[in-house]
C-alpha cells in the first residue's frame, strides 16, 4: 500500500487542522496509508512520525492551531540533516509528503524534493504573503480577529475622541493591515507597500483633527513603526489623544472561519489528488475561484501582485 505523510511547519495558522483532516481522509479515500509528522521538519528528523486513521482527525476541522504541532528548525537547511529526514521517511516506506506552511516551509519542501521525496506544498500562514495563491489558509481568520478588535477600539476611540494606532502582523506583507483597514473602516493604513512618510502622515492627522473629525483609526503592519512612540508623536502634532494597541499573538489563534476551513479542505484533497496522479514538487494555490498548482521553485520566485486599487480605497473613503 502506498504511504503518504502530512505535516505543518513554520508559523501556525488557523485552518491547518482542516487541511490535515482533508489530507488524511482523502488519502484514505484513495487507498493510501497516511502518516502525520509532528513538529515540522524537526519532528521529521527526530522520527516523530505517527500513523493517522480517519478517527484521529475527528472534531479538528473547527479548531485553531495545529494538532500535529509546528516548529522552526534552522538545521533543516543543512543537507546532512535533511539526509536523516529522508532516511526516516524511506525507512517507513513513505515517499510522498504534504507540507502545510509558509515560504520557509516551501523552501524545505523544495530541498527535500531534490533529494527524492515527492512534496506538495499547501499555503498555511496568516500573513497572505505567498504569491502563488490569492489567499492563504489562516488569513481570513486572522483578519476577522483584527477587525473585531478594531470594532471594539472604534467604540472607545469615538467615545473619547481619540486616535487609535493598531499594529497587526504580516511580516513583509501588508494584506492583513489593508483588508483590516477596509473592513474596519479605518482612516489610515501603513504597510510595507504604502511606505511611511511620517511628516505627511502627521499633517493629515492634524488636518483631520482640525476639521472636527472625532476619532481616527490607524492600522500599521508590524516592523515599520514603533507604535507607542508613534502614538506619542500623533498626540503632540495632531491634537488627538492617542493610544497604541499591539494585537500580537491573539491574531494567530482562534477557530478558523468558514472560508479558511473550505479553502484548507479543498486544498488538502487537491494535494492528495496530485500525489495520486504521480505529480510532485508543486505548490497549491487559489486563483480566482479555482485551485491551481505551480512548481515550488516557480511559486517561491513569483512576484506578489500589489492590489493598487484596493490600496486607494482606504484613502478614498476616509
Ligand atoms: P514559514 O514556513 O511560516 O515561512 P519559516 O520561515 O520559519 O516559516 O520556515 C519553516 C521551516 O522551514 C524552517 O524552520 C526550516 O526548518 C525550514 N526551512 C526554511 N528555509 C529553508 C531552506 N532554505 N532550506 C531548508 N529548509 C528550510
Amino acid at each position: 500500500m502506498k504511504k503518504i505523510a502530512v505535516m505543518t511547519s513554520g508559523g501556525d495558522a488557523p485552518g491547518m487542522n482542516a487541511a490535515i483532516r482533508a489530507v488524511v481522509r482523502s488519502g484514505i479515500h484513495f487507498g493510501f496509508e497516511v502518516y502525520g509528522i509532528q513538529y515540522g521538519y524537526k519532528g521529521l528528523c527526530e522520527g516523530d512520525i505517527i500513523r493517522l486513521e480517519r478517527h484521529d482527525v475527528s472534531r479538528i476541522i473547527n479548531r485553531g492551531g495545529t494538532v500535529l504541532g509546528s516548529a522552526r528548525y534552522d538545521d533543516f537547511k543543512k543537507k546532512s540533516v535533511r539526509k536523516i529526514a529522508v532516511k526516516n521517511l524511506l525507512d517507513l516506506g513513505i515517499d510522498s509528503l504534504v507540507v502545510i506552511g509558509g515560504d520557509g516551509t516551501y523552501r524545505g519542501a523544495q530541498a527535500l524534493s531534490e533529494m527524492g521525496i515527492k512534496c506538495i506544498g499547501l499555503p498555511g500562514t496568516i500573513d497572505n504573503d505567498i504569491s502563488s495563491t490569492d489567499y492563504t489558509i489562516g488569513f481570513y481568520t486572522a483578519l476577522q480577529t483584527i477587525v473585531e478588535s478594531i470594532d471594539r477600539l472604534k467604540d472607545t476611540s469615538l467615545s473619547h475622541q481619540r486616535c487609535s494606532v493598531v499594529e497587526v502582523m504580516g511580516r513583509n506583507c501588508g494584506d492583513l493591515a489593508l483588508y483590516a483597514g477596509i473592513a474596519g473602516g479605518s482612516e489610515f493604513i501603513v504597510t510595507p507597500e504604502t511606505g511611511f512618510d511620517k511628516s505627511l502622515f502627521l499633517q493629515q492627522l492634524k488636518t483631520s483633527h482640525e476639521t472636527g473629525r472625532r476619532h481616527a483609526i490607524v492600522v500599521v503592519t508590524e516592523n515599520i513603526v514603533k507604535p507607542h512612540e508613534l502614538a506619542q508623536e500623533i498626540e503632540e502634532v495632531s491634537g488627538y489623544e492617542t493610544i497604541a494597541t499591539v494585537l500580537g499573538h491573539v491574531q494567530r489563534g482562534g477557530n478558523p472561519v468558514a472560508f479558511d476551513r473550505v479553502l484548507a479542505t479543498e486544498m488538502g484533497e487537491y494535494a492528495v489528488e496530485l500525489i495520486n496522479k504521480g505529480i510532485s514538487s508543486k505548490a497549491v494555490g487559489l486563483k480566482g475561484m479555482d485551485l491551481v498548482d505551480y512548481d515550488i521553485v516557480f511559486a517561491l520566485n513569483k512576484k506578489r501582485e500589489i492590489p493598487n486599487k484596493r490600496y486607494g480605497l482606504v484613502g478614498r473613503l476616509k
